[in-house]
């Protein structure tokens, strides 16, 4: 190896290394808040428990989260708009997290303010909370909302990608826009945002539609989230953020939690996994006969 060549890669490699630590150390001297994680849905579909080594099934469990640097963990509480009793599903769901963090007093703390958020952290324990995803599961009932606000939900996504009786999700806006009922944010919809807003619960504006984010954010006296969202810019999504919306978030000092899902950073995804799943259309029916669910048969390419 020449002396230059070799003074060149001594150089590369070093930096490299350097990189390496610097990201490293700025990882986890930071507290790294993940304000979406689905794991609580995998493990009851799957029936797995989520204190357990659960490598190769999910893509987190309660030792990988801390391994990764994990510090304050949101939990998503979600069932989709066909299920018959979502009141009764997301209640089971948070029971399954209530009854890890029973069993691992020294791993993983349920936090509901500040304070207690500071503790678990000073504790070297995760800091947990629920986002319940999705208004349907309210079941138009703000008894219900502040159940969920007790048993530790502190943000709810006003819609997933189906509406409620109250709000319009993005899905809906803008696929089926000539039969919604209403748009936007009805009367008790408002009253939802009020009433959270009361409670100190964040309204989440992932999958709501553009009505709903403006009659939402216009309703709010308090900051908002957008717990799981992208650039609409950089990628045309109805899930993703128009540059006007971004500017509405950051008046009303809001935050944005960005998504790695594929299909919210790469455009040409989503025509792709239509693609994939057409030409898999017999091994997709017979996945579904087993499971009616269709997300158990998508293969997102
Ligand atoms: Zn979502």
């Amino acid at each position: 190896m020449h002396k230059k060549t070799f003074i060149c890669f001594f150089l590369i490699a070093h930096c490299l290394f350097a990189g390496a630590q610097s990201y490293k150390k700025l990882h986890f001297n930071a507290v790294v808040v993940d304000t979406h994680n689905d794991l609580l849905t995998t493990a009851i579909d799957k029936g797995l428990v989520i204190d357990q080594d659960l490598s190769g099934k999910t893509h987190s469990d309660l030792a990988r989260l801390k391994k990764g640097g994990v510090d304050v963990q949101l939990f998503s509480v979600w069932c989709d708009g066909l299920k018959a009793d979502p009141y009764a599903w997301a209640n089971r769901e948070m029971d399954t997290l209530d009854a890890v963090a029973k069993r691992n007093p020294d791993k993983i703390m349920k936090v509901g303010n500040t304070a207690e958020l500071l503790q678990a952290l000073k504790a070297k324990k995760i800091a947990a909370m629920f986002g319940v995803e999705g208004g349907h599961m309210i079941e138009n009932s703000l008894d219900k909302l502040y159940h969920f606000y007790r048993r530790g939900a502190r943000y709810m996504t006003l819609t997933w990608n189906n509406s409620t009786e109250w709000a319009t999700s993005a899905l809906d806006e803008t696929t089926k826009a000539d039969s919604l009922k209403h748009k936007g944010l009805t009367a008790f919809g408002k009253q939802v945002v009020q009433r959270m807003n009361e409670l100190g619960m964040l309204v989440d504006l992932s999958h709501v539609g553009e009505q709903t984010f403006w009659d939402a954010i216009n309703t709010s006296t308090n900051p908002v989230l957008v717990s799981h969202s992208c650039v609409y810019t950089l990628c045309p999504h109805r899930r993703n953020l128009k540059d006007d919306q971004i500017k509405a978030i950051a008046k009303n000092g809001g935050v944005i939690h960005l998504n790695f899902y594929s299909g919210f950073v790469d455009s040409s995804f989503e025509r792709r996994s239509e693609i994939f799943n057409s030409n898999h259309k017999t091994e997709r029916d017979s996945i579904l006969k087993i499971n009616p669910e269709p997300y158990f048969a998508d293969v997102f390419v």
